[in-house]
């Protein structure tokens, strides 16, 4: 899927690297979060200290990663990586803690998905920087402690009530990555066009910033594919027409909805009268996990003013009758 704001496999190994701001002054957007790691940046540097743990959430790409990346190099430090269902045993997580150096950023993206006996490896390693492991079983099992350097525990996960209490509450810092503007994907757009070499206009950016759908990852890969069409189309520079005429040929229409989205409103105008209707039900008529679409699929349909979450479920709006050229129904005429 074109537009889904997980990562593709070309960009989980090549350009993405390319692409990704290395500091806070080049990264774009978030201005509020930002300011506040900034700050946490530099009081850990004049006391000499690792910075607290953190907790970032938010939807898939909209730079979980990076910042994390950001954060080692702000703080001069080294960084391991990994993620939540990666670390299967206690001893995966004992083996990447104990390779950690003093200060070094470790990240684990999906932290909702380690395992129970994982997680409370975890609980002394973040609040003691102690290593707590029982080896072997019955009679002849004994218990190891170790010390640990001090390290920055950094989180990435899509909502924080995904997180157990007693993890959540072990990051000193809890911070929340919204949706971009279209302006801010215009200026993320324009620097990665600049990255690779791309001439693209003030118009055209902010066409593919508007059927970004808020995000980032999202913005650099309608970005790569209009580069190819503009490439084989003989367009040296990427105007608001080039943008549009492969947008189209992409199935992304002009707010950046693709099939499934559109799947997703007409059946709830089609078949249920605008709704409302449940979200399981929902998943089932489109063949879509619950979670998917509610992480996934939902939360650009609902900025972007075409569903609304009710208490009885989830509704069409007026904007989505109108934008799907469906005819309102009584209740919504005025
Ligand atoms: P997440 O971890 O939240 O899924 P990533 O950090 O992997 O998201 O970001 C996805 C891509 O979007 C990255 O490759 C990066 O190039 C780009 N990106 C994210 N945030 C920004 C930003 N604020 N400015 C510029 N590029 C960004």
């Amino acid at each position: 899927r074109l537009v889904a704001p997980a990562p593709v496999k070309e960009e989980l190994i090549s350009h993405d690297h390319a692409l990704r701001p290395k500091s806070l002054a080049e990264y774009v957007g978030q201005e509020q979060l930002c300011k506040s790691l900034d700050i946490f940046i530099r009081a850990a540097k004049a006391r000499g200290e690792a910075l607290d743990h953190v907790l970032f959430h938010g939807y898939p790409g909209l730079g979980k990663t990076t910042l994390s990346h950001i954060i080692a190099n702000e703080m001069g430090a080294g960084i391991k990586m990994t993620s939540g269902p990666v670390i299967e045993r206690q001893g995966d997580l004992a083996a990447i803690l104990t390779s950690l150096q003093e200060g070094d950023v470790l990240f684990i993206d999906e932290i909702h998905r380690l395992n129970h006996a994982v997680e409370e490896i975890l609980y002394p390693a973040m609040e003691d920087f102690q290593l707590d492991l029982i080896i072997g079983q019955g009679p002849g099992a004994r218990s190891v402690k170790m010390d640990l350097p001090r390290f920055t525990l950094v989180g990435a996960t899509t909502r924080t009530g995904l997180l157990t209490p007693p993890l959540r509450d072990r990051f000193g810092v809890i911070l929340r990555l919204e949706l971009y503007e279209p302006e801010e994907l215009v200026r993320i757009i324009l620097r990665s066009a600049s990255i690779l070499g791309m001439r693209v206009d003030a118009n055209g950016a902010l066409e593919l910033g508007r059927r970004s759908r808020g995000t980032p990852r999202i913005a650099n890969r309608l970005l790569r594919r209009v580069r190819d069409f503009a490439e084989v189309g003989k367009h040296a520079t990427v105007t608001a027409k080039v943008a549009d005429e492969a947008l189209e040929l992409l199935n992304v229409d002009r707010f950046g909805l693709d099939d499934m989205d559109r799947r997703i409103m007409l059946s709830i105008i089609d078949k249920f009268q605008g709704g409302p209707i449940g979200l399981e039900t929902l998943a089932t008529v489109v063949c879509e996990e619950k979670n998917t679409l509610e992480d996934v699929y939902e939360p650009f349909l609902i900025q972007s003013g075409f569903l609304a979450r009710t208490p009885r479920g989830r509704m069409a709006t007026m904007n989505a009758y109108e934008h799907f050229g469906r005819p309102l129904p009584n209740s919504m005429k005025r």
